[in-house]
């Protein structure tokens, strides 16, 4: 953008930002640069690269121009210096904590995760000497007596996946800087345009790019981002030397087309999902609904204050427990029964045997993943075609399912 001091709002940030300088021909879309490698102009040029000594691509696992420009945008709409991009959200924090963490350090988690991501904490980090503490952060004094001298990050999803719960960016972020702890958070499911956890207090955010920012279905990516200091360490650490799990030049691509209708997608996954968590909470076969935009969520002031709408995502249980779930989600016609979230398409998953069955049922009890969960996440259908396949499937509960022919 030529007008760099204007403050320009988020859709056209999302649209224009970085754009200036990265095209040729006068393309209005920039070219996506399919390489893996880039030309040095001699021997000595190709030496100042690879010290540092001159800025420059010279391979596409440290940096592409397509990925610097994705880049640049993410971390202009989180508000932030730094990002970079990754193969996927797990590649974003596997690269994360292997340049954050060592043998001996300890992190505190958030008690609800992303069901691969607890189990790279719990079960993959733990076997290199990194000790991992789970506390329920809806309050965060939790996490102030979990802290001791060897806490190097603390860690949390908000909302989290899959019920839902909310965490107080500020006020946790706010502790961690009493004790010069970086705080990473997961803002899959809240996205920038809802959510910015860095000017908040937050140190790094990450995404599963496969979600909203994405937005369609169509591929599997992550970011990270957060300062210029902590990003050249997560590239030239975590990404380059140690997972390897940079993004495909293509794939960038498709995320700046997505990222270009983040704001009109959000607006609408938003207004939908409000709408079909108030039918279904009214509906006589659901016991709960989890959903920060209803009154009757608990953290519904907090998702007030901290977001700007309440997202497109929805957990509930129903009566009848599992069995209900399972047979009202095999009586859907018009919604997809498929894991993966923030897409075009209303897809809706059960969390106990499919996205979080990396937990042990134990562990699923202790961490509040009920069996009965059902996470459906709004697409941007006609509403009204939504609710009305979602009624119907209910529907066929209650004569075969209704309390009143339990008996
Ligand atoms: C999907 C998801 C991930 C993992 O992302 P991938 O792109 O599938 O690797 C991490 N965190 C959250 C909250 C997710 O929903």
């Amino acid at each position: 953008m030529s007008t760099e001091n204007k403050d320009y709002g988020f859709a056209t940030r999302a649209i224009h930002k970085g754009v200036e300088g990265s095209a040729e021909n006068n393309a209005l879309v920039p070219p996506v640069y399919m390489t893996s490698t880039f030309t040095f102009d001699n021997a000595e040029q190709g030496a100042a690269l690879f010290a540092g000594e001159e800025q420059g691509h010279f391979y596409t696992r440290i940096s592409n121009p397509t990925l610097s420009l994705l880049e640049e945008r993410i971390a202009d709409l989180e508000g932030t210096e730094a990002a970079m991009a990754t193969a996927s959200g797990m590649g974003a924090i596997t690269s994360t904590m292997w340049t954050l963490l060592a043998q001996g350090d300890e992190m505190i988690v958030d008690k609800t995760l992303y069901g691969c991501t607890f189990t790279f904490f719990s079960h993959g980090l733990t076997k290199f000497g990194v000790t991992i503490k789970h506390v329920d952060m809806r309050d965060p004094e939790n996490v102030r007596a979990a802290i001791t001298d060897k806490t190097k990050v603390i860690y949390f999803e908000t909302p989290a996946n899959p019920n839902m719960r909310l965490v107080d960016i500020a006020a946790v972020s706010a502790i961690a800087k009493e004790h010069d702890i970086t705080t990473v958070v997961d803002n899959t499911y809240a996205t920038p345009y809802l959510c910015q956890p860095i000017s908040l207090g937050a140190d790094v955010v990450v995404h599963s790019a496969t979600k909203y920012l994405g937005g369609h279905g169509d591929l599997v990516a992550g970011m990270v981002a957060g300062s210029e200091e902590l990003l050249t360490r997560i590239r030239l650490e975590g990404v380059k030397d140690m997972t390897g799990a940079v993004m495909a030049p293509l794939t960038a691509f498709q995320i700046m087309r997505g990222l270009k209708t983040l704001e009109i997608r959000m607006d609408r996954h938003c207004s939908s999902a409000e709408m079909i968590a108030q039918v279904l909470e009214d509906h006589a076969m659901i016991e709960k609904v989890y959903f920060p935009g209803l009154e009757s969520y608990e953290q519904h002031e907090l998702a007030k204050r901290q977001m700007l709408k309440p997202g497109g995502m929805i957990a509930f249980e129903l009566r009848g427990g599992i069995e209900s779930g399972i047979r009202f989600m095999n009586e859907l016609k018009l919604i997809k029964r498929a894991v993966s979230l923030g897409d075009v398409d209303t897809l809706i998953q059960h969390p106990a045997s499919m996205t979080h069955s990396t937990y042990t049922e134990e562990e699923r009890l202790e961490h509040g993943i009920s069996d009965g969960l059902v996470r459906l996440s709004i697409g941007l259908e006609t509403p009204q075609d939504l609710i009305d396949d979602l009624i119907e499937a209910l529907n066929t509960l209650e004569i075969t399912n209704s309390p009143a022919n339990a008996a």
